[in-house]
């Protein structure tokens, strides 16, 4: 039977059970179309036990969080912690291929190491409001677990961490795969690949099957800019001059396009992760999602890179989770700049879809029912922001959208992990 707060007397904390609390914002976006005024959320621990809107309590006065509207907590299913100080707004970028060579530039400078450009970059993002990140993991100690002793371990976004394989050269599989299998991910998290030019069929093959076996999602970028396409397609252009300088070996395959690659190497498939798209034609990104493939788009660097429009919410392809990339291609990492930069890269979608894909379909691609709305049984992982009264849930969105001065009133948080008592 339902537990009725209108019939019980709030409960003392026993032993090893947190408290029940019962919290009253002035508004709280229920999920992208429900806004409910005044409604009182009753939790424990992190936990969402009900929602009220008119709350029957003869025994409680709610905790009240006057002028305050409560949204789920944004995910961000694509980024990197390392290159935090990365100067990239001074990088050329007409092609992929100069960022590259500025990219690696750098990466012989002195520079931030990896664990403090992780905190700088997670820092970053739980003042921004985001409440869980997916994280390709390109350099030693990047992961978000490894911070210098000086440093507090921020609590929120939660970290999902996935070692970034880059290894062209097919006859260097070995070791990268003893390594995975020695230390394979753990339940929730994932595995990432670079991207079809920078990963040998053998070890990308090998990858996805780990993926499927180990159930965990394989994240790779994919489709980003015509340079792949032109590398897969017939080994020449900027990226493959790139490779060519280095000494990296290229392809002896051709593939038409870079969904034809991930089909050859056993990607296309549900637990796939194609971060970018953006170089996608239509027939491409049906592939993708009739496959069960969840596309991941980085509006931020798209703009950092002045690409051309994407097709997002100009059909009836499901819209990509959000993800901000790293600070070699962005400006900042926010979430909420990003669903800004969505709404005004791609405003044929709407700023409701768009918030949809900010949380409902960034925790959907991973499988996380726990996040991305507030109701009961779900996480109680808040963003607090200003209120302003709105009549609808659409109202709330499109303003989410339009204002580029709404910050967080206080950084992510759940019951007992900073929000705390009045
Ligand atoms: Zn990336």
């Amino acid at each position: 039977m339902a537990w009725d707060p209108s019939k019980s007397e709030p409960e003392e904390p026993s032993e090893g059970l947190p408290a029940i609390r019962y919290l009253r914002p002035d508004a709280l976006l229920l999920d992208p179309h429900t806004l409910l005024k005044a409604p009182v959320l009753v939790v424990r621990g992190s936990y969402i036990l009900e929602v009220h809107r008119d709350f029957p309590g003869r025994w409680v006065t709610p905790e009240a969080f006057p002028g305050e509207l409560w949204v789920a907590a944004p995910l961000l299913l694509h980024a990197h912690l390392e290159s935090y100080d990365a100067p990239s707004s001074l990088w050329r970028r007409e092609s992929f291929a100069q960022w590259v060579s500025h990219l690696l530039a750098w990466r012989e400078e002195e520079r931030l190491p990896a664990p403090e450009s992780a905190w700088h970059s997670l820092e970053e993002l739980r003042i921004r409001g985001c409440g869980l990140v997916f994280t390709h993991a390109g350099e030693p100690q990047s992961n978000g677990r490894h911070f210098p002793s000086w440093l507090e371990a921020p609590q929120f976004p939660e970290v999902l961490a996935a070692p970034e394989l880059f290894e062209p050269d097919p006859e260097q599989v070995h070791e990268p795969l003893k390594i995975l299998d020695q230390r394979p991910p753990r339940p929730g998290t994932g595995l990432a690949l670079h991207a079809p030019y920078s990963v040998s069929e053998t070890l990308a093959k090998a990858v996805f099957a780990r993926g499927r076996g180990w159930a965990v999602p394989v994240s790779i970028h994919l489709g980003e800019h015509p340079e792949e396409r032109q590398f897969l397609a017939s080994g020449q252009g900027p990226l493959a001059d790139c490779f060519r300088d280095r000494g990296r070996p290229l392809k002896k395959q051709r593939w038409d396009s870079p969904v034809a690659w991930l089909q050859d190497v056993g990607g296309l498939h549900p637990g796939t992760l194609a971060v970018h798209c953006g170089d996608l034609d239509l027939n491409e990104l049906e592939s993708l999602a009739a496959a069960g493939v969840r596309m991941v788009w980085c509006p931020g660097t798209h703009l950092y890179f002045d690409r051309p429009p994407v097709l997002f919410g100009r059909s009836d392809i499901p819209l990509p989770a959000l993800g901000c990339d790293s600070r070699a291609s962005n400006a900042s990492l926010d979430p909420l700049r990003e669903y800004r930069l969505a709404n005004a890269l791609a405003p044929e979608a709407g700023p409701v879809a768009w918030w949809q894909a900010l949380t409902e379909g960034g925790a959907a691609a991973l499988g996380r029912g726990d996040l991305g709305s507030l109701g009961p049984g779900k996480r109680a992982r808040f963003l607090r922001l200003a209120h302003e009264p709105a009549k609808t849930a659409e109202e709330v969105c499109q303003r989410l959208a339009r204002e580029a001065d709404l910050r967080p009133l206080a950084p992510v948080c759940e019951p007992g992990h900073g929000l705390g008592p009045l």
